[in-house]
């Protein structure tokens, strides 16, 4: 069967940056469960599965506007070191989780001051261009309740 709205696929990826660096990929952990026309992927990428089959192999170059969205330097805050637990152990590339008005976010430390750290919310993978290099694994009908609870149920999914 085809990839379609509500299918359940499974593929296996390999995801270059720009600069052909591999960034992640599946090998060795199993291919990507997922159901199609739920947002569980990138935007750009879900665009392109449908109408896919099993062994169907392809390479994408994906624009950050449908992969991890562009950069919003807004979201780079300076904060002063007192607001950490640990201040002195403060380091870039350090992540956080925190909530906020729109939800739990990840933080990172981009760049560490005398007295303030640089923070940035964004993603990532933020203002991006991404390739990915695809192989189709598996198609099936999703069951009524794995389109309930909204996640694949089973291999490559949860148990309850
Ligand atoms: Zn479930």
């Amino acid at each position: 069967m085809k990839i379609v709205k509500d299918c359940v696929a499974a593929f296996h990826y390999k995801l270059t940056n720009d600069k052909t660096e591999v960034i992640d990929h599946s090998e060795g952990q199993g291919p990507l469960y997922y159901i199609q026309g739920h947002g569980h992927i990138i935007p750009g990428l879900e665009t392109l599965m449908l109408d896919k089959v099993v062994g169907d192999k392809f390479s994408a170059d994906i624009e950050a506007v449908d992969a991890y969205g562009e950069r919003k330097e807004e979201m780079v805050q300076i904060v002063p070191r007192s607001q950490f637990e640990e201040p002195d152990s403060l380091q870039p590339g350090m992540q956080f989780n925190v909530e906020t008005d729109m939800g739990p976010m990840v933080l990172s430390i981009s760049e560490v001051l005398e007295e303030e750290v640089k923070v940035d919310g964004n993603h990532p993978l933020a203002g991006e261009r991404l390739h990915f290099d695809i192989e189709i694994t598996e198609v099936r009908v999703a069951t009524e309740e794995e389109l309930t609870h909204g996640h694949v149920h089973g291999v490559g999914g949860h148990d309850h």
